[in-house]
């Protein structure tokens, strides 16, 4: 089974609670205004590596000492069979290595067509942050980018780990972004507050470092 990935890091510590493996698939039909991962948006054969690689890079570079995988992108559920095989392969590393892991996935999808459509992937994640990303709703919770955007926790996992945190507004460090430099590429993890990231880049520019392409305009 192929699945078409962005990129994928370990550890990911502002994506969820802990250190974990974070997961970005390719392709979003969606497009919400204002998405900073536009760079994730179109589908994209070159990306498409096999789902069991994916997993043995999972266990390799976690060395099966992590706290939690976050799936996001993109829009996972774009991929249905693709995460369907993703979650099977995950649930069952944790259950072989007795591991206690838990599986948080984003989506820009309405929850009520992610249960219509979707039920049997819900019932493999331990949460789910669901419903698009809107501009003009503020970032005022933890690990989501727009007010609309609620924390579900989906299994006995998911509630210990999820309960306290679904109404828990972001503060100072909940705002956090990750930095990786890749090469001539810079990417950013997290979840940035209305204009930071074009704070960000006339901070860089005045500097003297000019980003030729970026992910939050098109
Ligand atoms: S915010 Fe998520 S769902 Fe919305 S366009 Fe961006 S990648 Fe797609």
């Amino acid at each position: 089974m192929k699945i078409s990935v962005n990129k994928a890091h370990f550890p990911v510590t502002v994506l969820g609670p802990g250190r974990r493996i974070g997961v970005w698939l390719q392709g979003c039909s969606i497009g919400c205004k204002g998405c900073v991962s536009q760079d994730t948006w179109n589908r994209d054969p070159g990306r498409d590596m096999s789902v069991a690689r994916l997993l043995s890079w999972c266990r390799q570079t976690s060395n099966s000492v992590l706290d939690g995988v976050t799936i996001t992108g993109g829009e996972p559920f774009d991929q249905p069979q693709a995460l369907a095989a993703l979650l099977a392969g995950l649930a069952q590393w944790r259950s072989q290595e007795k591991l206690d892991f838990d599986i948080l996935c984003y989506s820009g999808y309405a929850l009520t067509t992610l249960r219509k459509k979707h039920a049997g992937l819900l019932q493999q994640l331990d949460a789910l942050i669901p419903e698009p990303f809107v501009q003009a709703r503020p970032l005022t919770q933890v690990w989501r980018g727009s007010s609309n955007q609620p924390l579900l926790p989906l299994s006995e996992r998911g509630r210990q780990r999820y309960a306290t945190q679904v109404d828990a507004l972001a503060h100072g460090s909940d705002k956090r972004m990750q930095t990786m430099v890749d090469g001539d590429r810079v990417w950013y993890v997290g979840i940035p507050a209305r204009g930071d990231m074009a704070a960000l880049e006339a901070s860089c520019q005045e500097r003297g470092l000019a980003f030729s392409q970026v992910s939050w305009r098109s």
